[in-house]
This record gives structure tokens, sequence and C-alpha cells, in this order.
């Protein structure tokens, strides 16, 4: 059953982020879509702070993904520029997924049709304002 959560700050997408983290498995991967200042990176950020993630969590903007040590290490990528960068790297996904970490995908649309299995997706919209609509699936 999809989960729908409605926030009014960063700080409660934040939370919602924590609240899935709670239910990750070292291997999981999760795909969080939704458009430009949704607040996918500050659900991931959520997360990863729950995840013991201590190292500041912004939008890997050079890279398409960062690494981060935690109680679980946690990979998050951000696949908006991987369009762009004509996909010559097939390994590109794989160097930043493993049955030992937890994976936070970015723009996972801009991966398919190779897109990994879930354990959740996440997709945030938009509601003006501070308001967003999240729904956990
Ligand atoms: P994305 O990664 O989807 O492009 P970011 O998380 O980088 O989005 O940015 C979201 C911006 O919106 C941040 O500046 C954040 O502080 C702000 N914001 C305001 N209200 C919320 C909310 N309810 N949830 C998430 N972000 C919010
Ligand atoms: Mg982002």
């Amino acid at each position: 059953m999809p989960e729908h959560i409605e926030t009014a700050s960063a700080e409660e997408t934040e939370a919602a982020g924590a609240a899935l983290a709670a239910r990750l498995r070292p291997g999981d991967v999760v795909l969080v879509s939704g458009e430009l200042g949704a607040g996918k990176t500050t659900f991931v950020r959520g997360a990863c702070r729950a995840l013991g993630v201590t190292v500041p969590v912004t939008s890997p903007t050079f890279t398409i993904g960062q690494r981060y040590p935690g109680r679980v290490p946690v990979s998050h990528l951000d696949l908006y520029r991987l369009g762009s960068l004509g996909g010559e790297d097939p390994g590109l996904l794989e160097d930043h997924l493993g049955p030992d970490r937890v994976a936070f995908l970015e723009w996972p649309e801009a991966a398919l049709p190779e897109l990994p299995d879930a354990a959740a997706r996440v997709h945030i919209v938009h509601r003006g304002g501070d308001r967003r609509a999240i729904e956990v699936a």
C-alpha cells in the first residue's frame, strides 16, 4: 500500500526520510523522483542522518554520485545529467550499488531502461510554498 505524507517544512521531509530509513537494509535501493526543488535531496538527507551519516549531504553536482560512511554505508546518486553524459559507461551505476550499502537515486528515470530493483519508490510533489506531498511505495 503506498503511503502518503504531507509535509510543511524541510525538517518534516527529512523526518519522512528518516522514517523510511528505519525500514531499510543493506543492499536496498530507493528511487526518489520529483521535479527540481521538490525536496528529493532533503528527503535523502534525513534518511542518511538516520543511517548514521554525519558528513553534509548535498546534491552531487560534478559527479553522478557520492558515497557516505555511516552505520550502513550509503550511496547518493543524482542521475539528472546522466543523459547528457551519453551513457558511455554502463558500469556507472554498479560502482555505486552493492549488497553492503543502501543507495538513493534521484532522477531514476534517467537510468532507464536498466533501473535496479527498488526496495522503495518515493515521489515528491511540490504543493506550493513549503508544502510537499510525498508518496512512498
Ligand atoms: P531536489 O533535490 O528535489 O531538487 P532539494 O531537496 O535540493 O530538492 O530542495 C528543496 C528545497 O525546498 C530546499 O531549499 C528546502 O529547504 C525547501 N523546502 C521547503 N519546504 C520543504 C518541504 N516541505 N520539503 C522539502 N523541502 C522543502
Ligand atoms: Mg536533488
